[in-house]
């Protein structure tokens, strides 16, 4: 026979912890609280199972559930020494619900079930105080009719208001019994026609209401969209704990509290808690009081007298109890009490929730108190929780003036003058101005002014949009999708909804970890992995296997990625320095070059400053391997396309309007992302990866000869499909190096590889393998390709597909393993074949991302690559990785 019904109460339980899945987070830590010999009211489970085959049933519950029920109940009745609808001798009961994870949407608790016309009579008998009885009979009558038949709670509010006016009183404690059982009548009228149905007076109607509206949210909505939010399986069910009441609003003896066993915001381990005295269930939480502090340790109010001082037996008996909890399960814990009378009992725990700050704290002090081990300690944290931590944050004691709300899109805060085109941004960066850009939304021509910029603002666009996806990657603070804002590029405003102008110049502060703007220059507080938060990934580093290293384009970034811990460069985009300040106009040059001698002259001029960028890149990663990509993007993106930027640009260059059109035009392209780009330009011009070539191995050579590094650059040759055409790049590749080698007469380990981000060629790795040291996922474009779906405009119907379920994550965010993951899996596989051992990474913005790091892990990778700011997450994310597969 199922055991559909688990009992727990004061000493023993039937169950235990390691049945959560069966008893829900609740029930089965009442159990476990039950078992270790904590005070707590007893009461009964009904498990998951329940709920399973109440939906499979078509909405009727197991047979045998009646009886086990009815048996539990009864003892129940005999424990407490009262009877459920008993009036001279009556037991109340709660209705909690609890899934196996903890789930906002489900059904609220109902409190004081078992209230009716007769038992009322007994309750008052019994506490001797008939204002307490009337006053929690019309809030069961408020609660049973909003929780368990979803009636609004406003008809009953508006009557208690009613009823405060006719008596002349403010507060609701100023009503005597008399109004309040006059009250609870008038709720039950209302009760009727809104509902057309009695209230019901039958105990049992009443809990079994109570019990079958908590099975029924599970389907309900809110508990359906949680869950596919948090990937919740909806066979999981929920499970219903009835529990005898205790009383904490039956005088001055009496209280209710929450606590955590530690400080859930700084980690602190001091037990922080909040209770009030004379209430009952969440009224700590619903703000109707002030809740009081627990201990003196922080507060020192005297108009709010701390528990210890008040109740000063409960508050000993409740810190032993606090230590018995973390004890047991050895972490920070979420506790709910009651004081009925001078007792105390205990109505939840579980584990608390903490900022990631606490997190790591409580994680690093837990093992030296002996209670974790470090693998514990590292499992502790979530890799995702990190990304709190990396950026500069607004200091939480500071007074936000928030005039707008968009989309969290890249996390962090940042302040500046608000500029609204990218040229500005650039040209006020220059002058050492911080700038916010502000834009309707942005595109690939804005990138110099994102980059130049300190953040993002924009318009429209959601959290896939160019500026949300493009500043994530720089690692730079922006809120997309700000509806709020009305931008006037003419007149260079913007008006907010609530009303603000803000004009070029104006300064404001973006948090992109919350989507908010706020007037002025808010104070922040800077990143750094240093103490506890340095001790944790010390301790990440020593399980993890694959390495992390992240993709740095300048010297700067590479600083910041190491001191997050990179061990080297997974991608230096190169088309990034060609961007920059004057080499513009070099490159713009070689591009309008009618000849290849033109180009070659224009390259001329290119050279000194790639090499010095790369001199600097080597000096700052000090010996670890970069990953140095060449030239990826199409040449049109190098050019202006308005009329007037082309002007500017022919006159300056010293040719004719007409002809930088004609070439202009000649180099548009229907779909560039598919077009004349990657290594089929090196194809193509042979020159401009030789020069590149020659910049990397000269950059190189010096540092070994005049400074004695040891560099191991790696040439990246991108948007590989076909052996062949690596086969030709390569050869040139190695012609140029074998020759700056033997000028400079230095050996230096150098490396040619390609990237994998076309189909053709994780199909095909085995051949590709044939040609090349290493291989990189570019998982960006792979999932572009494989897809056939471009970022860039994935925009107009991605959303609605994440939204309707029709994907379950954006595959730009999270590694889609099953598809593009498959790729990735084959073309390791085969270049290994090919080549034992053939070194492979990922350098993707999946590579940042600790689900998609988990899969490189477990196909093998030798390492992921991600942005500066999230190797922190990559590394913790590997070491999660590593630990789970032991
Ligand atoms: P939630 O899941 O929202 O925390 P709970 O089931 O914990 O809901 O109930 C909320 C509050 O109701 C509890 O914190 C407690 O104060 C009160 N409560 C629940 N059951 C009882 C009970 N049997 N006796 C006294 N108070 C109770
Ligand atoms: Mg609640
Ligand atoms: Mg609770």
């Amino acid at each position: 026979m199922t055991k559909y019904v688990y009992s727990f109460g004061e000493g023993r339980a039937d169950g235990d912890i390691s049945l959560r899945d069966l008893l829900g987070g609740k029930g089965a830590n009442l159990a476990e609280m039950s078992a270790i010999g904590l005070p707590v009211p007893p009461g009964f489970t009904l498990t998951t199972a329940v709920c399973r085959e109440f939906y499979d049933g078509g909405g009727s519950y197991p047979e045998e559930l009646s009886e086990q029920f009815s048996t539990a109940l009864q003892s129940l009745e005999r424990q407490m020494d009262k009877g459920f609808g008993d009036p001279s001798n009556p037991l109340l009961v709660s209705v909690r619900s609890g899934a196996p994870s903890s789930m906002p949407g489900m059904m609220d608790t109902v409190l004081n079930i078992g209230l009716n016309d007769q038992t009322i009579q007994g309750i008052i008998n019994q506490s001797g105080d008939p204002r307490f009885a009337y006053d929690s009979y019309r809030r069961f009558i408020q609660m049973y009719a909003n929780v368990v038949m979803g009636l609004d709670g406003d008809i009953f509010e508006k009557l208690l208001v009613e009823k405060k006016r006719c008596k002349g009183v403010e507060q609701d404690n100023q009503l005597s019994a008399e109004d309040l059982k006059l009250l609870a009548e008038e709720f039950k009228n209302s009760y009727q026609q809104a509902l057309g149905s009695q209230f019901p007076e039958d105990p049992h109607q009443q809990l079994w209401g109570a019990v079958s509206a908590v099975f029924g949210s599970w389907m309900n909505q809110r508990a359906v969209t949680y869950r596919r939010l948090n990937n919740i399986p909806s066979h999981w069910g929920t499970a219903v704990n009835v529990q005898a009441m205790v009383f904490g609003n039956m005088g001055n003896d009496c209280a209710t509290g929450v606590a955590f066993t530690r400080d859930p915001s700084t980690g602190e381990n001091y037990f922080f808690g909040e209770y009030l005295v004379n209430a009952q269930g969440e009224d700590v939480v619903a703000g109707i009081r002030t809740p009081q502090p627990l201990n003196k340790a922080k507060y020192k109010d005297d108009d709010l007298p701390a528990m210890e001082d008040v109740l000063p037996g409960c508050y000993r008996q409740l810190v032993e109890i606090r230590n018995t909890l973390e004890n047991h399960y050895r972490e920070m814990q979420d506790i709910e009490f009651t004081i009925e009378n001078g007792k105390l009992y205990m109505l939840q725990t579980r584990t608390g929730k903490r900022t990631a700050h606490a997190a790591i704290r409580i994680a690093v002090e837990m093992v030296s108190d002996n209670l974790i081990s470090e693998r514990e300690a590292v499992l502790r944290v979530k890799p995702e929780q990190l990304e709190q931590l990396l950026h500069p944050s607004i200091d939480p004691a500071a007074e936000k003036n928030i005039i707008a709300k968009g989309l969290p899109a890249s996390p962090g805060a940042c302040s500046g003058k608000v500029v609204f085109n990218a040229d500005e941004a650039e040209e006020m960066n220059r002058l050492k101005h911080r700038v916010i850009l502000v834009r309707v939304e942005t595109s690939p021509d804005d990138i110099h002014g994102m980059n130049a910029a300190q953040g993002i603002l924009t318009a429209r666009g959601g959290m896939t949009s160019h500026a949300a996806v493009v500043a994530r990657g720089m690692g730079k603070c922006c809120v997309a999708g700000c509806s709020d804002l009305k931008i006037d590029y003419e007149k260079q405003l913007l008006i907010t909804k609530s009303g603000h102008t803000i004009r070029r110049g104006d300064i404001i502060t973006l948090d992109g970890s919350a989507g908010e703007v706020m007037l002025g220059d808010m104070p922040k507080v800077q990143a750094s992995v240093s103490g506890d938060f340095g001790t944790l990934m010390n301790w990440a580093d020593k399980y993890r296997i694959m390495k992390v290293r992240s993709n740095a384009d300048t010297p700067h970034d590479a600083r910041v990625s190491r001191e997050f811990g990179a061990e080297g460069i997974g991608l230096c985009r190169t088309e990034h320095m060609f961007f920059e300040g004057d080499r513009i106009q070099a490159v713009r040059e070689m591009i309008l070059s009618a000849d290849l001698a033109g180009r070659q002259k224009a390259l001329q001029k290119i050279m000194p400053m790639q090499k010095g960028d790369f001199i600097g890149l080597f000096r700052e990663m000090k010996g670890l391997p970069v990953t140095i990509r060449l030239l990826d993007p199409p040449l049109h993106e190098f050019l202006p396309q308005s009329d007037n930027d082309i002007a500017d640009l022919a006159h300056a260059a010293g040719i004719a309007f007409s002809k930088v059109k004609e070439r202009v035009e000649e180099l548009h392209e229907f779909n560039p992302m598919l077009g004349h780009r990657g290594c089929r330009l090196g194809i193509t011009y042979p020159e401009v990866y030789d020069m590149q070539v020659r910049a990397i191995m000269e950059a190189a050579c010096e540092l070994v000869k005049n400074e004695g590094y040891e560099i191991a650059p790696e040439i990246m040759i991108p948007l590989v499909a076909h052996v062949s055409e690596l086969k030709v790049l390569r050869k040139n590749a190695v012609r140029v190096v074998e020759q700056v080698l033997a000028d400079y007469a230095v050996t230096v380990n150098y490396q040619i590889g390609t990237m994998i981000e076309l189909p053709r060629a994780a199909l095909m790795a085995d051949q590709i393998a044939m040609q090349a040291d290493f291989f990189s996922f570019g998982t960006n474009d792979l999932t572009q390709t494989t897809y056939g779906l471009s970022r860039d405009d994935a925009g107009g119907f991605l959303p609605s597909y994440i939204d309707s379920g029709i994907f379950a994550d954006d595959p730009f965010v999270k590694l889609d393993q099953e598809g593009v993951g498959q790729l990735v899996k084959i073309a390791a596989d085969k270049g290994r074949q090919t080549i034992p051992g053939l070194k492979v990474g990922i350098c993707g913005e999946h590579g940042g991302e600790p689900s998609s790091v988990a899969f490189c892990h477990r196909i093998g990778l030798d390492y992921v690559s991600c942005s500066p700011y999230r190797v922190p997450i990559a590394r913790l994310a590997a070491a999660h990785a590593a630990l789970q597969d032991e």
